[in-house]
């Protein structure tokens, strides 16, 4: 990910820690197969870059065979397509697919300083700075277990492809 990519996670998950508000995600798939195709993958915390990586991650997990390189972004991430991907543009492996793709979109991505495409029918909803300085939400006491459990899961998070 890019500095600003780093930079945005950063201030998302302390804003998130400091009003005591996990991201939320609203709304629902409307089937348009648009993130089947431009997907950057991760493994062992790292977004892969180099083939031999991809590979290795195939070798750990075959069911990623099905994902083709087709090019880089402007960051040098490899840019992968699904195989599956009907002409449609529907998964035709819809029961089985990967959990990478029955999460989508996941939290850790907001929290990377990840965006959703502006014609998903996903969102994120975050609680702001200013939607506490306009009195529109109120401000939580902090819970110490609260914070360790919004922690704990979103350790978890980051461990998923
Ligand atoms: S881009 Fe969003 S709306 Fe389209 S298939 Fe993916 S999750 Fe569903
Ligand atoms: S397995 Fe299905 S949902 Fe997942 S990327 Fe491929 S076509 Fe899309």
């Amino acid at each position: 990910m890019s500095e600003l990519h780093s930079f945005t996670g950063l201030f998302r998950r302390f804003r998130a820690f400091m009003l005591r508000r996990d991201v939320k995600v609203t709304g629902q798939c409307k089937m348009c197969g648009e993130c089947c195709h431009d997907i950057l993958l991760r493994h062992k915390k790292r977004w892969l870059k180099k083939e031999r990586h991809f590979e290795e991650l195939c070798r750990e997990e075959p069911d990623h065979q099905r994902f083709s390189i087709t090019g880089r972004d402007e960051f040098g991430h490899l840019v992968f397509a699904c195989s599956l991907q009907d002409k449609s543009g529907l998964c035709s492996c819809h029961a089985d697919r990967l959990p990478l793709c029955r999460n989508y979109p996941p939290k850790s991505l907001y929290y990377q300083g990840g965006w959703l495409r502006p014609d998903c029918g996903y969102s994120f909803k975050a609680v702001t700075f200013r939607d506490i300085f306009m009195r529109r939400k109120r401000m939580r006491i902090p819970k110490f277990a609260d914070v360790l459990q919004q922690e704990q899961e979103r350790t978890e998070q980051s461990r998923l492809p």
